[in-house]
């Protein structure tokens, strides 16, 4: 069976890693990066960076459980390719003392056993010097298996993993989908991918795709960078700057902090870029903007993000971290994407269809999980994940045409239906036997191609080589 994978992002890579070790051919389709983002017209993505904060706790059990078991693999993914990308700084989880938040990490972590170190006062002041917390504030510091991830070379990994288990990688963007009952095929601008299923997992764009759009919220966020002298550090130890050891004491760990006023940034401790300059890195913004449309997702990454924005974060890191430098700020853009129940949409939307999408601001260090998830639900999974049955996303209400997740209730399951995690998806609502999918176009650039005669991309019918073995990597 040829499963084409749509998002060379941290779940569609994951993805396309599991099906392939799990003996399918996989074909994982995405673009690069572009070089010159401002002018850029064709899609974007929330994973172009080099700092994701990693942990187990979590005030919400789904969302540990799923980081949990993907921060089990790391070590695997990375041997698997040769590419490293977890910084074990520790990470840190703040908020007012006897809160609902605080409350609800400790339970998460005692279920889970998590080894977390609970910090207050003056304990915590002298243990972390670089943070300025006021009175009132307990902590919850891990200072194993936790940290940041390097998204950027998370993907590089993951897509190299699943390379050497046999995957073909092709850099294209998907332009639209034609799904017949006889077959699938994914119409790219460098030719059509034919395909048995197809597992639509490219983030904020995932409604340009789908035949019914589901209820995805894509939300405008602004992170603010502060470049670091790397030599001239007083305020912080200089374990901060250690980049390939264990966090320390003393070294700035990742930091997710609600605060009294119930802002809720979260900080990531200094990161060498390309650039070559370390910056302390601040998100978290005051509002939430949605972008509804495929062309104001592009126009806000063109922006550059909001300057005010990033003056508010710089308000609060100036309070928060006070021996910083904050002279040098600059601003970039991303987006999150929600569903309603703050949960990953990954679902069947029909025999030949799945979707995985919605990492809700914390997909990138739970990547693997979610992608093991969605190669099980797009049926070519071997190994089902490990995030227990309880902790699957409550069914949303039925949306649109072949989005309707029931219940597996026994007899009446269609047979040929494949399962995922106890549950089957209803065909009451089946696709017409042919259905040409809705097409994307953006106003000008990437998309004009999408009218060109189908050149025909062919993949490899079977893998060149077990799964995990070196292929041929470039
Ligand atoms: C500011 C910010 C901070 C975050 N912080 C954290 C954090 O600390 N920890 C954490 O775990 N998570 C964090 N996240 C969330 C995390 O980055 C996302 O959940 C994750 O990147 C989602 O992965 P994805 O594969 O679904 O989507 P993406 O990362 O968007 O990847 C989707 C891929 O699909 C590609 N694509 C799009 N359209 C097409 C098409 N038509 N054809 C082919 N390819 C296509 C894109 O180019 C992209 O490469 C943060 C997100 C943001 C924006």
């Amino acid at each position: 069976m040829t499963i084409a994978v749509i998002g060379r992002g941290p779940i569609g890579s994951a993805a396309a890693r599991h099906l392939a070790r799990a003996g399918q051919a996989v074909v994982l389709i995405g673009p690069g990066e572009p070089a010159q983002k401002a002018t850029h017209r064709g899609v974007f993505a929330s994973h172009w960076d080099e700092g994701r904060i990693t942990r187990a706790l979590d005030p919400d059990p789904f969302w540990s459980a799923v980081s949990r078991a993907s921060i089990a693999r790391y070590a695997e993914i990375e041997a698997e390719s040769g590419i490293g990308f977890f910084t074990e700084s520790g990470a840190m989880i703040a908020a007012p003392a006897g809160g609902d938040y605080m409350r609800d990490v400790a339970a998460v972590q005692a279920e889970a056993g998590i080894n977390a170190e609970t910090l207050t006062g003056a304990a915590l002041a002298a243990r972390f010097p670089c943070f300025a917390f006021p009175d009132g504030i307990e902590a919850r510091y891990e200072p194993r298996g936790a940290g940041h991830v390097n998204p950027r070379r998370m993907v590089a990994a993951q897509t190299e993993a699943a390379r050497r288990a046999g995957a073909e990688v092709m850099d294209a963007t998907a332009l639209r989908l034609d799904i017949t009952a006889k077959g699938a095929r994914v119409i790219t601008d460098a030719g059509d991918v034919p395909a048995d299923r197809v597992l639509v997992a490219n983030g904020g764009w995932a409604n340009t795709l789908l035949p019914e759009p589901l209820p995805l919220a894509v939300h405008a966020r602004t992170i603010a960078f502060f470049a670091q002298d790397a030599h001239a550090q007083d305020t912080f130890a200089q374990d901060t700057f250690a980049q390939d050891t264990a966090a320390a004491p003393g070294g700035m760990p990742t930091l997710v902090y609600r605060t009294p006023a119930g802002e809720v940034p979260y900080l990531l401790p200094p990161i060498r870029y390309p650039d070559g300059q370390h910056y302390v890195k601040i998100g978290g913004d005051p509002e939430d903007s949605l972008l509804d449309t495929p062309e104001a997702v592009g126009d806000w990454f063109r922006s550059g993000g909001s300057v005010e924005v990033g003056v508010y974060l710089r308000t609060l890191i100036e309070g928060l971290m006070p021996g910083l430098d904050t002279s040098r700020m600059h601003v970039e853009p991303c987006v999150t994407v929600f569903t309603p129940e703050d949960r990953p949409a990954i679902r069947r939307l029909g025999a030949r269809l799945a979707v995985a999408v919605a990492g809700c601001g914390r997909g990138a260090k739970c990547a693997d999980e979610l992608g093991g998830w969605a190669g099980v639900v797009v049926g070519g999974g071997a190994r089902g994940p490990k995030t227990p049955p309880r902790a699957v996303p409550t069914p949303p209400p039925p949306h649109g045409r072949g989005a309707l997740l029931r219940r597996d209730t026994g007899p009446q399951r269609a047979r040929s239906e494949p399962r995922a995690m106890g549950w089957s998806w209803a065909r009451a609502t089946r696709a017409p036997a042919r259905s040409v999918f809705r097409g994307f176009h953006f106003r000008t650039g990437a998309y004009s191609r999408a009218h060109e005669p189908a050149r025909t991309y062919r993949p490899r019918s079977s893998r060149a080589s077990a799964p995990g073995a070196p292929d041929s990597p470039p």
